[in-house]
């Protein structure tokens, strides 16, 4: 008989009733250290007093309008965006999924209205992730997420990941834009080399293509930037952000350019609860946090103790790791132990990572995690990895 529950999930059998900074605790008391952070979600740490006070506040006052008036929270987090980043303009969501929606539907109108109705096709690559919805799957391309589920939403080119050789041949005059992850988080916490990144800049700049970017993951301080194209030293045309930019609460959102988001007039695109006064409140002083230079170099700092403990640990455990990758506080460890092995073992030094593709754990801890914290998430990992031995 199917459960209550649609079983879409394979869930570890853990349940949390609290969460504290970094830790989640179970209703016996038992405290599990979270490098996790609800998938790269809960930047800031479990139940931040900042957060709360502005949720509770804003929860106090008003919750939701609808987006047939102006939300000046929405507003307010707009100008912040813009402020910080390459974007002129900003549109709020509630996931990443939806982020992706408007993406491709922008990049799309885009071309419509210049003229070039035929430019359709978005360039996408093996491993990459960008949520669940239909044009999601047919995004990413990969059997695990399409079978069964067509016919597929058309207009995708699938290259694969690192094949310099096949990107130029792939543009075309049917050709909108290039979406990538400048970290491929679900892929396996694959991180784009800068130069890769610069090259794909250029070669949209030639083309007179669109360049979009899914920094759901690896956005909002996640590696030591506010955004990770940061440190290429480029800008896209658009962006798509979530996870951390909400702090646990559901917010995303869509970055562009003036240019870009030319076609995207009155009536041509909306959401119900999308800028939400609730979730505006808390994504504004996510960002207020997490973009201020001395939070980002607090990040940085902890990246790089986290990095070289991780790799003495590794070192350590040569028949349970194999290699750290990643970058910032985007880290993930390849394992030569099945990783779905490693991630349970984990549990029971009550130690929460991960699982990814390649057979990656990912930590990804929140972004306030301290040192001692650090230290002893090596001291559970190392106990994880002895008693896998
Ligand atoms: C999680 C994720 C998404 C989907 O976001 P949801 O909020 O789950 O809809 C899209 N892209 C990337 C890179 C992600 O990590």
């Amino acid at each position: 008989m199917i459960a209550p529950l649609l079983p879409t999930y394979a869930r570890a059998p853990l349940s949390f009733v609290k969460g504290e900074g970094s830790w989640l605790i179970e209703a016996d008391g038992r405290r599990f250290l979270d490098l996790g952070a609800g998938i790269a979600v809960n930047a800031l740490g479990h139940a931040n007093p900042q957060l709360v006070e502005v949720l509770t506040e804003q929860a106090q006052n008003l919750w939701h309008t609808s987006n047939l008036y102006n939300i000046p929270q929405q507003q307010a987090l707009a100008e912040k965006l813009v402020e910080a980043t390459f974007a002129d303009t900003v549109f709020f969501t509630n996931s990443g999924t939806e982020a992706c929606e408007l993406a491709v539907k922008m990049a799309r109108k885009y071309f419509y209205d210049k003229g070039q109705p035929e430019r359709v096709e978005i360039i996408t690559f093996s491993g990459s992730f960008h949520g669940r919805s239909s044009a999601g799957i047919a995004a990413a391309g990969s059997e695990k997420m399409t079978k069964g589920f067509g016919p597929l939403l058309p207009g995708f080119v699938h290259l694969q990941w690192a094949d310099h050789d096949a990107l130029e041949p792939a543009i075309t005059d049917k050709t909108a834009a290039i979406l990538i992850e400048p970290v491929q988080g679900e892929g396996g916490i694959v991180p784009l080399p800068d130069q890769c990144l610069k090259g794909l800049r250029d070669l949209c700049d030639e083309k007179g293509i669109l360049l979009i970017l899914d920094e759901v993951q690896c956005g909002v301080g996640r590696t030591g930037r506010l955004f990770a194209h940061e440190w290429a030293g480029i800008e896209p045309d658009i962006m798509m952000v979530a996870k951390g930019i909400g702090g646990g609460f559901p917010l995303g959102a869509v970055l562009a350019t003036e240019n870009a988001a030319s076609g995207m007039t009155a009536g041509t695109h909306g959401s119900t609860y999308g800028g939400n006064p609730l979730g505006c409140a808390v994504g504004g002083k996510v960002m207020d946090i997490v973009s201020a230079p001395e939070f980002l170099a607090e990040v940085n700092r902890k990246a790089g103790l986290f990095r070289q403990k991780l790799e003495a640990l590794v070192a350590s455990h040569p028949d349970v790791f194999e290699a750290v990758r990643g970058t910032g506080l985007m880290l993930g460890i390849k394992c030569k132990a099945t990783n779905a092995d490693v991630v349970k073992a984990g549990y029971d030094h009550q130690v929460i990572t991960v699982p990814a593709a390649d057979n990656v754990i990912r930590i990804l801890p929140p972004l306030t995690i301290t040192d001692e914290e650090i230290a002893e998430a090596i001291n559970r990992l190392d106990a994880t990895a002895a008693s896998l031995s």
